[in-house]
């Protein structure tokens, strides 16, 4: 399913449960429902990570989530992208713009909280060592993060 990657993808926020931010201090930006279908099927569900913009801010790091909705009883999937970075609001509503570079794991289940939420900050510093490579650095700079956002949603 790598074959997909790079992955490109544009679409609004949405709101999920809060659970990101409220049990496990990781705020998730949600695609809706339509980009989520959108999405190639054959892309395994696990952690991934790559870039992300919100409208036409900065590029950050981000690792991004593609998993089971429990909201659908599990027979759809949600992608939910953590942007490395200190937001001082909340951007739902927002058009978020994400590349998917690589995988760092394949979705896993946790015996307790504390054993998901340390497994995230794994994630999260491997993410950041993976981007800070020249090969994976280029995409900050793609023209995808600089063009206007018309109507695409996937490219
Ligand atoms: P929800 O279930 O509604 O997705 P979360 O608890 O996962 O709620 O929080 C996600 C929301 O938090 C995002 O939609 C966004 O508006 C906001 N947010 C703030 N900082 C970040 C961040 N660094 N990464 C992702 N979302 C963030
Ligand atoms: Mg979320």
């Amino acid at each position: 399913a790598m074959r997909h990657l790079p992955f490109f993808c544009r679409g609004e926020v949405v709101r999920g449960f809060g659970r990101g931010s409220r049990e496990l201090g990781i705020p998730t930006a949600n695609f809706s429902e339509q980009v989520v279908e959108s999405f190639p099927s054959d892309i395994s569900t696990g952690i991934y990570y790559g870039w992300a913009c919100v409208g036409n801010g900065d590029v950050h790091k981000m690792v991004l989530s593609i998993g089971w909705n429990p909201f659908y009883k599990n027979i759809k999937k949600s992608v939910e992208t953590h942007i490395i970075h200190s937001f001082k609001n909340n951007f739902y509503g927002e058009i978020l713009s994400i590349v998917i570079i690589g995988c760092i794991r394949s979705e896993k289940n946790f015996s307790s909280l504390e054993a998901l939420i340390s497994a995230i900050q794994e994630d999260i510093e491997e993410a950041k060592r993976q981007l800070d490579l020249p090969e994976h650095l280029k995409l900050k700079e793609d023209n995808f993060f600089h063009l206007p956002e018309g109507k695409t949603v996937n490219h």
